[in-house]
């Protein structure tokens, strides 16, 4: 069951939050809802409600961990998102709609760590720890395929450390990066197929 984080119990968490949405002029208040899950992870719901799950909330409230999950998920916030809100990317095929769920997911960690101002020890931790503990392959092909642990498409941990270290918002080389990475290693060959699917996540994401 759900359940609303307490302001009082969990002070520190919502003050990550209110500076989190100072530095980006988010004025909406969102309230952070508790759920039961195996994965330590969390859930952008609406404009206005993140989850976090029990996992993640066995570690202190400023722990890397839990700051890197609210940053990434205000990102998705402050990105459209939610589902809803996306709809449309069901109208595509399926690499072009795995190519929008690792992008959207990149962005989210890249924009995430720097709204969040985590630092790079940071950034290294919470992902180490979130790889082990949600058993995230490194294997590009397995990730690229969606057999990510829970995940459907997503880079993978290794990537997410490189780029959010690196970038502050989602660039044309980032995206460039991952649509060559994917085709490598899902092994797209034929190049009006590839033309296709890139114009596609151009159109999408610049
Ligand atoms: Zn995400």
């Amino acid at each position: 069951m759900a359940r609303r984080l307490d302001n009082k119990q969990y002070s520190q968490i919502y003050q990550y939050l209110n500076q989190m949405k100072k530095r980006v002029n988010y004025d909406r208040d969102i309230k952070i809802y508790y759920v039961e899950s195996d994965y330590v992870g969390g859930g952008a719901i609406t404009k206005t409600r993140i989850n976090l799950t029990n996992r993640a909330l066995l570690y202190p409230q400023t722990h890397p961990v839990v700051k890197s999950l609210l940053a990434h998920e205000l990102a998705h916030i402050l990105n459209n998102d939610l589902v809803w809100q996306n709809i449309k990317d069901l109208l595509y095929d399926r690499h072009t709609r795995r190519l929008i769920n690792i992008i959207k997911e990149i962005r989210a960690e890249i924009e995430g760590s720097s709204i969040g101002n985590l630092t790079k020890h940071e950034i290294n931790q919470a992902q180490t720890i979130l790889m082990i503990k949600n058993k995230n392959t490194t294997n590009f092909q397995e990730a690229y395929s969606g057999l990510n642990g829970r995940y459907k498409a997503y880079p993978t941990r290794i990537q997410i450390k490189y780029f959010s270290k690196r970038h502050t918002t989602l660039t044309q080389k980032v995206i460039d990066y991952f649509i060559n990475s994917y085709f490598k290693h899902i092994k797209i060959l034929d190049s009006v197929q590839k033309n296709r699917i890139k114009q596609n996540i151009y159109n999408r994401f610049l």
